[in-house]
């Protein structure tokens, strides 16, 4: 997700640029590869190269609630300062930004979207994800996953420490 702004930076403040992406890659970090598409617009300001981008993308995530593995779209979405880090026209370097955290483009005037759409996937991802916002879940005793039906445990609500203390009983 690289993209070379050496022209934009000699445009004029406000020329802007369109650019396609599409990439394969492991935006969540969970060793899976990912096709993230969309476009994003870049526009050259005073001191910088602002990219908005709107991507999308579908990944897989954990139920929190019956642990099954399920497709989620993602929508990614952001907008972000890259500053230069050497002088388009002299080519000398440039102090480096006061923020350390800042996206930079490289001494070969290039961007590389891949950490932002990272960070942006991440943070795009729900904190508890749920196959179907009507997951049945597991059966708190066997462990079976009631979406694909009922388990064989007696309907009496049991405190699951209880359950093998129950069982042992009823043996006697
Ligand atoms: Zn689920
Ligand atoms: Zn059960």
């Amino acid at each position: 997700m690289q993209i070379n702004v050496s022209q934009l930076l000699q445009e004029p403040i406000g020329s802007t640029r369109d650019y396609e992406v599409d990439a394969d890659d492991e935006i969540l970090g969970d060793g899976n590869t990912y096709n993230v598409r969309g476009t994003c617009r870049l526009m050259k300001t005073q001191r910088s190269i602002l990219v908005k981008c709107s991507l999308d993308t579908v990944v897989d995530l954990t139920c929190v609630r019956c642990l099954g593995r399920f497709r989620h779209p993602l929508k990614i979405r952001f907008e972000e300062e890259y500053l230069p880090t050497v002088d388009i026209h002299s080519g000398s370097n440039l102090p480096p930004p006061d923020d350390p955290a800042s996206f930079t483009i490289d001494e070969r005037h290039n961007i590389d979207l891949t950490e932002a759409v990272r960070q942006y996937a991440l943070l795009a991802v729900p904190m508890k994800a749920l196959c179907d916002d009507d997951c049945a879940g597991l059966c708190q005793r066997c462990g079976k996953n009631l979406n694909q039906g009922k388990c064989d445990c007696p309907p009496e609500d049991i405190d699951p420490r209880w359950a093998r203390l129950t069982e042992i009983e009823s043996k006697e």
